[in-house]
């Protein structure tokens, strides 16, 4: 090689895979394209590209650092999707909180978090006052809402959102760095136990990003996203990304709607007000949508939708096809980023039968999913349709471990995949469909509840001798918490006693409030595996009709 040519071999530039650069083509191609907050906000990409450069100049003033965490509580907003960009941005890890969570799961993951910094909308502002004494790392408190009225609280702020904005210069040189800098962290409480850390980097979510892309733009029309689309998600923001579809929309540089607190009156109006054609939700959302009163007469029938975080029920997939609703299933979770497949229908002309089945289906693996139905030693089982076996999982995008968590680190990748607990199985075409679960958690409306710290409160009541709790089928919730109780010898209790007894941990804000769909089901003993575990599985199928 000559010296001239080393040397402009030398200047390359690696091009990082970081955040910033998703931001490039949608605002430089449609500038004037709409982001929409509610009936409160409506501005243009190029607007957004300044505000995300005014927040980024607002939290360094603040002190905000490369390194330093970042918390947001906020519901779905403009707001967000400016956090979403602005924080990693910096160099900063964004941590969106759960707000459904107890308020002392709360303050475990904003201590776990080490969070510097909250940006919290006002109302959430009584979580923060009842737990504000024992936060120990956050350095200062930025407020968001929606007006700018007074608003009662003993705590002290860097200021208000917007007038921090306006107050800020419309320009920021982000600096490049490692593309596999820390960009997001959130907890999951789909395993066992406290709450747990996902994270996930720069790297990652620009994959994460390409992948759905790919997976959801290149259908020839079934449940595909593309430039004419309008998107609004009704995936809560802290939850996963709200499955990392606003970083999509903003690549591809479509109008985006978001909704703030879900209400179904609200969400319809702004479906049918906005022209929205693309959203994602869990099955129990829409059956709230589909049974409010307005229902009937909006329009859906240019909407698609993603349904995931549980399996899509036959029966709402048959009667929101009859809407004209496009609707379909996609799969993944906290540790994922989350999304691992989508069930597209790849063929036309298929009955409504054909239709709902594949649609219902758990999907197919998106690009770059390298996904694997599992026996006990991780070999691949045979794809007739009918072999079960557990998903485990490789992709760019999963979550390295849970954060500070060697232990439950190594079990998630236990030889090297990620095990997802989901037990599934695979046809000839490459479709999945999840049949049960491994993991000792229910899903109550789209949010964990953790099978065994409902265990462990109830044993602390002097009439438990022994329970197990498990999961039933519900068909407003998606499912619901049974528990069996085993009475001590001599003692007496009922239904009424226990239920009041676990309302107190709720009232106290240990547990999350799906416990109160509970029930209580007093048996003589609890069915046990050959290796004495508590067989949930023989349990739920024993009292599946409860
Ligand atoms: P989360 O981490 O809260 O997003 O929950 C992820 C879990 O939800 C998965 O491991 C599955 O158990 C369940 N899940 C998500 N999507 C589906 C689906 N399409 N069908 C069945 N279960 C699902």
């Amino acid at each position: 090689m000559t010296e001239n040519l080393i040397q402009r071999t030398m200047s390359a530039y690696t091009y990082p895979l970081l955040i910033k650069n998703l931001l490039n083509a949608p605002v430089v191609d449609d500038p004037q394209q709409q982001i929409v907050y509610r009936d409160q906000m409506r501005f243009s990409y190029a607007e957004f590209r300044q505000r995300v450069c005014r927040l980024a100049n607002a939290l360094s003033a603040i002190g905000v650092r490369a390194g330093d965490t970042v918390a947001v509580m906020d519901w779905d907003s403009h707001r967000y999707l400016e956090c979403f960009y602005a924080i990693p941005m910096l160099g900063a890890v964004l941590h969106t909180v759960n707000i459904r969570l107890s308020t002392e799961q709360i303050l475990f993951t904003i201590d776990h978090a080490e969070d510097d910094y909250i940006l919290v909308n006002e109302e959430f502002l009584p979580i923060l006052e009842q737990i504000k004494g024992r936060i120990d790392t956050v350095k200062g408190y930025v407020l968001l809402q929606d007006g700018r009225q007074a608003c009662e609280t003993s705590l002290t702020f860097e200021g208000e959102y917007e007038a921090l904005l306006d107050a800020a210069d419309d320009h920021f040189d982000f600096a490049d760095f490692d593309e596999n800098t820390r960009a997001t962290t959130f907890y999951t409480t789909g395993t066992t136990g406290l709450p747990k850390g996902v994270y996930f980097s720069h790297r990652q979510l620009v994959l994460h990003t390409l992948g759905t892309l790919a997976a959801l733009g290149t259908p020839a029309e079934q449940g595909r996203l593309h430039q004419r689309d309008v998107y609004m998600p009704i995936t809560p923001m802290f939850h996963v990304h709200a499955w990392g579809v606003p970083y999509v929309a903003t690549s591809l540089g479509i109008k985006q709607v978001y909704p703030g607190k879900y209400a179904p009156d609200s969400l319809l109006q702004l479906l049918a007000k906005e022209k929205v054609t693309f959203s994602h939700c869990v099955p129990t959302i829409l059956q709230m949508l589909m049974s409010h009163p307005s229902f009937a007469e909006t329009d859906l029938s240019n909407w698609k939708v993603l349904i995931g975080g549980a399996a899509l029920p036959q029966a709402m997939c048959r009667a929101a096809l009859r809407k004209g609703i496009d609707i379909f299933s996609g799969y993944g979770m906290s540790e994922t980023c989350p999304i691992l497949t989508i069930a597209h229908v790849a063929e036309d002309n298929l009955s409504e039968d054909e239709q709902v089945d594949i649609r219902c289906k758990t999907g197919r693996p998106v690009p770059l999913v390298d996904l694997r139905i599992a026996d006990e030693n991780l070999e691949e089982i045979s794809r007739d349709g009918e072999s079960v076996g557990e998903i485990v999982v490789r992709t760019p995008w999963l979550t390295q471990g849970y954060l500070k968590d060697q232990r439950n680190s190594e079990t998630l990748w236990r030889g090297g995949y990620l095990h997802t607990g989901d037990v599934a199985h695979r046809n000839k075409q490459n479709y999945i469909k999840i049949t049960d679960r491994i993991k000792d958690v229910i899903k109550v409306g789209g949010e964990w509840l953790s099978s065994l710290e409902l265990e462990d409160l109830l044993c602390t009541h002097p009439a438990v001798a022994e329970t197990a709790v498990i999961s039933l089928p519900d068909a407003k919730w998606g499912e619901k918490p049974m528990a069996l109780v085993v009475v001590k010898e001599d003692v007496e209790t009922d239904e009424k006693e226990l239920l009041a007894y676990i309302r107190g941990f709720v009232d106290k804000g240990i547990i999350s409030k799906q416990v109160v769909l509970l029930k209580i089901r007093f048996v003589e003993a609890i069915d046990k595996t050959s290796v004495g575990k508590v067989n949930k599985r023989a349990l739920r199928e024993k009292f599946q009709q409860s």
